[in-house]
């Protein structure tokens, strides 16, 4: 049982293709963020009272979420087995290489311009670090075989990637360190003062919410379902690599608040002056900062 070969490069694992174990969070960082003996829980929530609570007007921190799994881990244990020595210690390192310098001085709040070069080492990082992270953790998984392949192939995020950093607070609760989400607020304009929210994974038997505005459920449940956001915590820098599904859909807009920079993809990429001025007091804030208008036609 279990794949015999890399997820990246796709060689079968042999005496000249032998296994690696690729760390989620990387060795320096752990070292760095003095983290690497820290015991970690990783949480699998689902939404409460899905046959009710699957349309409402969210208010901030109100997730109505229950608990599923949770699993205990050290950091230093966080490993993902399906990737050869040769990625590990060829592309994979050479992403760390780049992304190291970088990193520790947004870390360490120093002032640093991030120009469009920065950026697309902080995304290659940012979508390497999401990508093994979900395929390694107790939850479903988002991306699919070729993601990992074309990863390997073109060491650019997807095109259809969005990926965005933000500052997490000095005063932020300590211990979060990600969020594999799916859950965004769907704003639709016709619907004045409605907001969705499918954090819900099924959608299946809402009653009051359907007889209102179905046609916009459903295009909540479908849009919700089929996209996810990534939030990682990497020592106060926040980065969230997420995708909004756009389906057959009218034209849909993607906006945030302040206090979050795109940096993937890089078209329009503007320089980004480190530290960022606002901040976010959690993690979640930061994830469900995405608002995905949808507009009639
Ligand atoms: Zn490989």
């Amino acid at each position: 049982m279990g794949k015999r070969k890399c997820v990246f490069c796709a060689r079968n694992f042999s005496s000249s293709s032998k296994r690696a174990k690729e760390h989620i969070y990387p060795s320096w960082l752990l070292s760095e963020l003095d983290i690497k003996g820290t015991s970690i829980y990783t949480t699998h929530f689902r939404p409460f009272d899905k046959a009710q609570r699957a349309f409402f007007k969210p208010k901030r921190g109100d997730l109505r979420i229950k608990q599923i799994s949770q699993r205990k881990h050290v950091f230093a244990g966080l490993v993902y087995g399906l990737v050869c020595e040769k990625c590990n210690n060829g592309f994979l390192n050479d992403i760390e290489k780049e992304a190291k310098p970088i990193l520790l001085k947004m870390i360490k709040d120093r002032r640093v311009v991030l120009r469009e070069e920065e950026q697309k080492v902080i995304s290659k990082w940012g979508f390497k670090t999401a990508i093994i992270l979900n395929i390694s953790s107790n939850f479903e998984g988002y991306f699919s075989e070729e993601t990992f392949h074309n990863f390997y192939i073109t060491k650019q995020p997807e095109k259809n990637m969005l990926i965005s950093i933000a500052k997490l607070s000095k005063d932020a609760k300590k211990g979060d360190y990600w969020i594999q989400a799916r859950n965004f607020i769907f704003e639709f304009p016709e619907l004045s003062d409605f907001y969705i929210n499918t954090i819900t994974d099924k959608f299946t038997g809402i009653s009051k919410g359907l007889e209102i505005v179905p046609k916009q459920a459903k295009i909540a449940q479908d849009m919700g379902n089929n996209s996810f956001s990534i939030v990682l915590n990497i020592g106060g820098i926040l980065i969230k690599v997420f995708y909004i599904f756009v389906g057959g859909y009218p034209v849909n807009l993607y906006e945030h608040k302040p206090g979050e920079s795109k940096i993937w993809p890089l078209d329009n990429s503007v320089d980004i002056n480190w530290p960022l001025e606002d901040c976010f007091k959690n993690l979640i804030d930061f994830q469900t900062n995405i608002r995905v208008r949808v507009l009639s036609n």
